[in-house]
């Protein structure tokens, strides 16, 4: 039995996860619960789960809660609360769900505790790979990626390879002497790693209409169900940008080693190309149980709930380049990645920032990419030494953002 923290379980992942456990009562049993909004859901969930501890962002909300949850379950609230769920010693796994920069804190939390750790929010990779990579080594946690396409590449290499191995250690599993190379694992025979993606709602959109969609059309992804500011970014974009950048720090790659190719269906989740000319690919029905299942289960196969997938029904299979110019967020998270340091933190803050004023309708789509760009045109990389260097990088690009978004006088 498998005691699991589930960090933003009233999210769209969050509630996936819910899902897959509910089928496997026999192996994990819900430690916490967490939230921010939809408390009438989080209420329901600790009604069916009955987790020891429930968390949420406010005292409000936690004096809420408290006279509506079981009487087994305990409130918390706010940072403290969420990393004592994350790093709580009878923890064995956390699935890392909450969105955006808010995700970093109880994600390293739990990575520093030394957890399972189910990595669903990439943002925390984007702002604070380094950090957090290291802290993986040191701990020793067990990281996992549940982005789907991540997972797939994490499925299609080979079993010997660990998140956040160093080459060192990597060299040393497999006795193979160190190779002076741009690519970690190219000593595992990997010559690139393809991550694919959709192209979204808009992937056909004549140009000059993109101006004036609606935040309802951007969120209304052809394949998948997903929150809002993810869908926004599988719009722009922008979260295939977020994933090369995830990828480089997941596989220990540099871009130039990671190509992005459209795939309309969803069908392939990404690819895994080896010197041999042997390319690998995890295919499977677009939902994310499948990915959950199998971080939850690694290294074992459960059954998620997933509907088989039907190759003959599915038809065709089709793949073509991205056009860097319908999508101008790709071009940005390269250059970022390509900066290092904190370049990568303030291209995700900006685009929260971005996002988050489109979904409210107060700035157009198509200026999402502009604000990202006019921030990372204006920023001067540093590396962060620190946690605090790296929120005070999200902070400083934040502000940039909402000045460029708004003016300076209406942010
Ligand atoms: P969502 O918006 O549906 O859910 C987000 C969760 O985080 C909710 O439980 C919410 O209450 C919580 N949350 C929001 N703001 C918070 C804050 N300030 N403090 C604490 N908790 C807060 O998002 P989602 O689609 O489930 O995505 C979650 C993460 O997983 C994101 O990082 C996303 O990029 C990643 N992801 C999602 C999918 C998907 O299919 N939805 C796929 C791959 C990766
Ligand atoms: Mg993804």
């Amino acid at each position: 039995m498998q005691a699991l923290t589930v960090l933003g379980s009233t999210g769209s992942i969050g509630v996936s996860t819910l899902d897959v456990v509910a089928r496997h009562p026999l192996r994990y049993s819900v430690f916490a619960l967490t939230g921010h909004s939809r408390l009438k859901e989080l209420v329901s969930q600790c009604q069916q789960f009955k987790p020891r501890y429930v968390v949420v962002t406010s005292t409000q909300s936690a004096d809420w809660l408290k006279t509506r949850v079981p009487v087994e379950t305990q409130v918390l609230s706010g940072s403290e609360g969420l990393a004592a769920v994350a790093g709580d010693d009878q923890v064995d796994v956390v699935m890392a769900a909450i969105v955006g920069a808010a995700g970093l804190e109880p994600t390293l939390a739990a990575v520093r505790a030394g957890k399972k750790v189910l990595l669903a929010n990439k943002e925390a990779l984007v702002m604070a790979g380094g950090l957090f990579m290291a802290a993986v080594r040191d701990s020793g946690a067990t990281l996992l990626p549940i982005d789907s396409e991540h997972n797939a590449i994490f499925q299609c290499l080979p079993e010997s390879f660990v998140c956040g191995a160093t080459n060192a250690n990597l060299n040393a599993n497999r006795q193979v002497k160190a190779k002076n190379s741009a690519l970690g694992i190219d000593i595992l025979g990997v010559r690139k790693l393809l991550l694919s993606g959709s192209g979204g709602p808009f992937r056909t959109t004549p140009l000059d209409e993109l101006s004036s969609v609606t935040p309802d059309q951007a969120c209304a992804h052809p394949n998948w169900t997903m929150g809002r500011k993810i869908s926004v970014d599988s719009a722009t974009m922008m979260n295939k940008g977020l994933e090369l950048i995830e990828a480089c720090w997941l596989f220990d790659v540099n871009e130039a080693h990671v190509e992005i190719i459209i795939h309309p269906q969803s069908i392939v989740h990404s690819l895994v190309e080896y010197a041999d000319g042997s390319v690998l690919a995890q295919l499977g029905n677009p939902d994310m149980r499948t990915p959950i299942a199998h971080g939850l289960a690694w290294p074992e196969r459960i059954e998620s709930g997933v509907a088989m997938l039907d190759l003959a029904a599915a038809g065709t299979l089709s793949f073509e380049p991205p056009d860097i110019s319908r999508f101008p967020c790709l071009g940005l998270a390269r250059a970022a990645v390509r900066d290092s340091g904190d370049a990568p933190a303030a291209l995700n803050a900006a685009n929260e920032i971005a996002v988050e004023a489109f979904l409210e309708g107060r700035i157009a789509f198509t200026r999402i990419a502009d604000v990202v760009d006019v921030v990372m045109q204006g920023w001067s990389t540093s590396e962060p030494e620190s946690l605090g260097a790296v929120q005070d990088a999200d902070i400083r690009a934040r502000a940039l953002a909402r000045e460029f978004a708004f003016g300076p006088k209406n942010q």
